[in-house]
């Protein structure tokens, strides 16, 4: 199929005005000014080409949107954060509701909650919070969308001491695929409740969020890094560490190099290296204390961790993956690190092909294991460690290297896992794939699929079939 014919399915005119003139939003069409700027995903190797982008901005706009790409049979996107590795934000020659523009924070600081509109990212969260000294449980980098993150699971420096960005939702409102519009909570639809924890965009556009928020102003946090040769006496101390540390305290391990900038010691610049990057919540007058081990282990060659204010942690990383890279990643969840597959980290830890290129594994245990496996549809409760490989880089020439490279590496590590990875964290790698992150939720998820959206709609995402009912 043509460029030209991945955009262009024949759409009347006059169908394609009405919905224009029924939305407060702007709707972007093939041709449109801001059209190839509008289409752009944050994974710069993913190219589609939707036939209409209906930018949003309120609740009827998505009502009207859905009930037109229903009506039209056309595939439906939605687009939180647009950073979904395989572009699940966005479909070829299909309708994409793009939440771009539904902002909107409202911080209850007596009630401890957040409500958060559908197209936020955690950098406004986080921002919105912070004025009053509270936060919730998100991911790592700050250019990532609510929705998406949410919706998967959501595993971050919190994980250990609140659990995963779920375990903090109390309540969604979504526009389903009929065009009602439902809360979801533990007393209302709360089967929906229980599957959009983890389910993904399945089952209706989540067009408000509403958050618990917890105590978390200035932690002691940041990388420490250790050259690669003490990766394996790393690998094993981290390990035991994290296992047995109290919650108030993450640590995730990673590969990566060093990038040639002011702000690390030139000698290190572009040397391949082993990190840990902290985040201590608990009193900081005890932080120096309870980092005195990690640092006895083995003076880190970098140390940048101390106090520091929440938003600046979790947006840490943000220059360092810029919008339109080329990603890849798989994923798997492990249940233990043992030594063998300690050693074969080490092995493709050190063949890192691009310098963008890294390997994290997060720990999941303490307080996002305390929620039992079939409680919410993010099944791998047992799992100590969340693994994901990822190639980036600038380049598409480094493509196929860096493809190649993360492939063997998982290969190598999945026999060594609990069997699925992470539904955030993987490419689209087709229904087994979807199956093996859910796990024996998937069933109840096919189930309630099948109540809310029997035609499979909603079905760009890491897609579940709707089952029997
Ligand atoms: C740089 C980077 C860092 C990351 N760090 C973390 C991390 O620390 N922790 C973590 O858990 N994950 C992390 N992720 C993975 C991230 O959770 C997923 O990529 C997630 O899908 C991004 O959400 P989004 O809204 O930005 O993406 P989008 O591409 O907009 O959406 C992704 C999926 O979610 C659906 N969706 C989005 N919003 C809504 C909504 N409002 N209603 C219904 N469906 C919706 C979409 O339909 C699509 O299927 C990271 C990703 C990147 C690229």
């Amino acid at each position: 199929m043509t460029q030209k014919e991945r955009s262009t399915v024949s759409l009347d005119d006059a169908v394609v005005q009405e919905l224009g003139s029924r939305l407060r939003g702007e709707l972007i069409r093939p041709g449109d000014a801001g059209y190839e700027a509008a289409r752009k995903l944050y994974n710069g190797m993913i190219d589609k080409r939707p036939a209409l982008i209906a930018r949003c901005v309120d609740v009827a706009d998505v009502i009207a949107t859905v009930t037109f790409a229903s009506a039209q049979q056309l595939p439906l996107a939605i687009r939180g954060g647009g950073h979904s590795g395989p572009g699940l934000g966005s479909v070829d020659g299909g309708v994409v509701i793009d939440l771009v523009h539904m902002k909107g924070i409202h911080v209850d600081p007596v009630a401890r909650t957040v409500r958060v509109a559908g197209g936020c990212t955690w950098g406004e969260v986080d921002h919105a919070t912070h004025a009053f000294g509270l936060a919730t449980p998100s991911g790592f980098v700050s250019s990532t969308g609510v929705g998406g993150l949410t919706l998967g699971g959501g595993i971050g420096y919190l994980a250990r001491t609140y659990g995963l960005t779920i375990d903090n939702l109390l309540g969604v409102e979504m526009v389903l695929a009929d065009g009602s519009v439902v809360s979801a909570n533990a007393d209302e639809h709360a089967d929906l409740f229980w599957a959009v924890r983890g389910g993904g965009g399945n089952f209706g556009v989540v067009t408000s969020f509403l958050f618990q928020l917890h105590p978390i102003s200035i932690v002691y946090g940041g990388p420490m890094f250790w050259p690669m040769e003490q990766a394996s006496d790393l690998l094993h101390f981290w390990r035991d560490f994290i296992l047995s540390a109290p919650e108030d305290i993450n640590g995730w391990f990673a590969f990566v190099t060093v990038p040639p900038a002011p702000t690390f010691p030139e000698a290190f610049h572009l040397q391949k290296m082993c990190a840990i990057v902290w985040c201590y919540s608990g009193p900081l007058e005890q932080a120096e204390e309870r980092f005195r081990p990690i640092r006895a282990f083995s003076p880190p060659a970098i140390d940048a961790a101390g106090p520091i204010p929440w938003p600046a942690l979790q947006s840490i990383f943000d220059g360092l993956f810029p919008s339109g890279l080329q990603w890849y990643w798989k994923a798997d969840f492990f249940r233990e690190l043992s030594d063998s597959a300690i050693d074969l980290h080490i092995k493709y830890g050190a063949q890192l092909p691009t310098m963008q290129s890294t390997m994290h594994l997060y720990p999941i245990n303490g307080a996002a294991q305390r929620v039992g496996k079939n409680e919410t549809a993010f099944s791998f409760r047992d799992a100590s460690f969340a693994e994901v490989i990822v190639g980036v880089d600038p380049d598409p020439a480094n493509n196929e290297r860096m493809i190649a490279w993360a492939r063997d590496y998982w290969t190598a590590l999945h026999p060594h896992s609990a069997g699925g990875g992470y539904v955030n964290m993987i490419m689209d790698e087709g229904e087994a794939m979807v199956k093996a992150a859910y796990g024996e939720n998937y069933a109840r998820l096919a189930q309630i699929k099948a109540r809310y959206d029997p035609t499979n709609l909603f079905h760009i995402n890491q897609n579940i079939k709707p089952g029997v009912r």
